[in-house]
């Protein structure tokens, strides 16, 4: 499909996803509709991102239920291969993106990275999209394959679309049905610190270790909630900033009972190096 759509000159585009689909997910695919012909999308619960200690046997699955709506949706084509396919059992060659991927995420989940980096660059290499669709709420792995086209010159564009909500503000997420009720409700903890912090950034407050301080207060009044990182990171290095000055990101991971929940709000300046701030929550 991806050969004979090429010499048609069309534009392939390509939505990575685990399945268990959502809103999100659909945004991504919305867009790729909007800008592609075909639209691929793919399912796979890649094994190679997931620790020993992290969910991959329970992982959710709705496989049914995601075909009709990817169909609704009006894909294409569904890319959905079985895990013995995909890795032989001398799979031997991996793709690691040096630095940006032992930090935040990459600390937490040693060798996540390393297993996301590799399967997007063999999803590009079997479906050979000249566009693949990524969500901004995996921001740090947005970024991460971003390089990984960019240092190994891939014939791709990476386009990072917007965080999509749930109308309390929880990040839309595969993993949100392991909350329970009371859980649910904690879960927007990770919103409205977001949500403080982005207030004091509006009445003018620049200085990253007070609006940390804001974050980690909010967050810490939520019993249920305990913070893995908290940090405000350049949006192109993930290094931490003592100014928000640039474009930057305000990164979440906070465990909600046994489920973790990553969030962010993206910061940058309206025009270069002004002051005034366009916020994307
Ligand atoms: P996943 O199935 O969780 O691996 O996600 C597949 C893609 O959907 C990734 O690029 C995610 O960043 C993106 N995605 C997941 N949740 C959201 C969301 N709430 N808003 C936008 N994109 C999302």
């Amino acid at each position: 499909m991806a050969r004979q759509a090429r010499e048609q000159n069309r534009i392939i585009g390509l939505a990575p996803t685990m399945g268990a689909l959502h809103e999100g997910h659909a945004s991504l695919i919305a867009r790729a509709k909007r800008e592609c012909s075909p639209v691929i999308a793919s399912i796979f619960v890649n094994p190679k991102q997931f620790g020993p200690n992290e969910d991959f046997a329970k992982y959710p699955s709705a496989f049914e239920s995601d075909t009709e709506k990817l169909k609704q949706a009006g894909v294409d084509a569904l890319f959905a291969p079985e895990a013995a396919e995909i890795y032989p059992r001398d799979f031997s060659t991996y793709v690691h993106v040096e630095g940006l991927s032992e930090r935040l995420e990459g600390r937490s989940r040693p060798g996540h990275f390393r297993g996301v980096t590799t399967i997007v660059m063999k999803l590009l290499q079997i479906v050979q999209p000249h566009r693949a669709y990524f969500g901004r709420k995996d921001a740090q792995q947005a970024r991460l394959i971003e390089l990984m086209v960019r240092d190994l010159n891939l014939d791709a564009e990476i386009a990072v679309c917007p965080i999509v909500r749930d109308p309390d503000g929880l990040a839309l997420s595969s993993r949100n049905v392991y909350l329970n009720g009371e859980e649910r409700k904690a879960a927007t903890v990770l919103f409205r610190a977001l949500q403080a912090v982005k207030k004091e950034l509006e009445a003018g407050s620049r200085d990253a270790l007070h609006l940390q301080a804001t974050l980690r207060r909010k967050l810490e009044s939520e019993r249920l909630a305990a913070i893995d990182y908290a940090e405000i990171v350049d949006a192109e290095s993930f290094e931490p900033v003592t100014r928000v000055a640039k474009a930057c990101y305000v990164l979440l991971a906070v465990f909600i009972g046994k489920t973790r929940l990553i969030d962010n709000l993206y910061l940058e300046p309206k025009s270069p190096g002004s002051d005034h701030l366009a916020f994307h929550l």
